[in-house]
């Protein structure tokens, strides 16, 4: 891995970016490039082997039947696995979230995750449809999460495994909590796309990936006034 250049990994797009979660890649290419770290953006589609020595891997949201696919093969492909087990960043949105567990429901069957993170999901009573925000784990040092959610899952996290953030509006893993972080793999419901609207969290992932505790700051105004936007929107019970 090396701290001159940035490899940023999209994983399955054909299968898995609902929502806009591409653009997680575009912004992080994009703020590390404000701070003169060359990138490299690869999309990797299902039908093609994962490269094993990027150092950032992104996994998209997708419906039921592409999130199973997705998970099968990443699962006889093994390269996501060697990366991580070398170091490498993965975050996480919504379906690829939910493949980073030991297991999850799609079209009503019990499907193999990758078990790269200690949580499995189930189904909830309803879907979760709409803004989804809370505080991020204190130990993040970060701002509050901002997203939109639109999943069936619910995710149960085992004792390895840290939430993302506490609730204040939405459903997320389980009404209560929502996401979940171990060592430099991230996951969390939130799209939007996720990194758009909370540029922090992509610095943390940028962070992580370069090996620095420190990015010299962007202008973030416009994330801010989303941000803001939408905190407003939810007070006024409008979201
Ligand atoms: N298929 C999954 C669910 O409904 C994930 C949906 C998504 O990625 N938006 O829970």
């Amino acid at each position: 891995m090396s701290t001159e250049s940035l490899h940023i990994v999209c994983i399955y797009p054909d299968l898995l970016s609902t929502y806009g979660d591409r653009g997680n890649a575009l912004i992080l290419a994009r703020r590390a490039m404000q701070r003169g770290v060359p990138v490299e953006v690869s999309e990797i589609r299902s039908d093609q082997p994962m490269p094993t020595s990027a150092d950032i891997y992104l996994l998209g949201g997708g419906e039921d039947g592409p999130q199973a696919l997705g998970a099968q093969r990443l699962l006889a492909d093994g390269g996501l696995h060697r990366a991580v087990a070398q170091g490498s960043v993965v975050f996480a949105v919504c379906a690829g979230y939910q493949l980073l567990g030991t297991s999850f429901f799609a079209k009503g069957t019990k499907c193999a995750g990758l078990e790269l993170l200690d949580l499995y999901s189930d189904r909830g009573p309803t879907r979760a449809v709409g803004e989804l925000a809370g505080d991020i784990d204190p130990r993040l040092g970060l701002p509050p999460l901002s997203g939109f959610e639109n999943h069936g899952g619910r995710t149960h996290l085992g004792p390895s495994v840290s939430p993302l953030a506490r609730i204040s509006t939405g459903v997320g893993n389980d009404g209560v909590y929502e996401g979940a972080w171990r060592g430099k793999l991230l996951g969390t419901y939130a799209h939007g796309p996720a990194l758009a609207r909370n540029p922090a969290l992509a610095d943390l992932l940028l962070r992580w990936a370069l090996g620095v505790n420190q990015l010299p700051p962007l202008d973030d105004t416009w994330a801010d006034r989303l941000r803001s936007e939408r905190k407003a929107a939810i007070a006024a019970g409008r979201p």
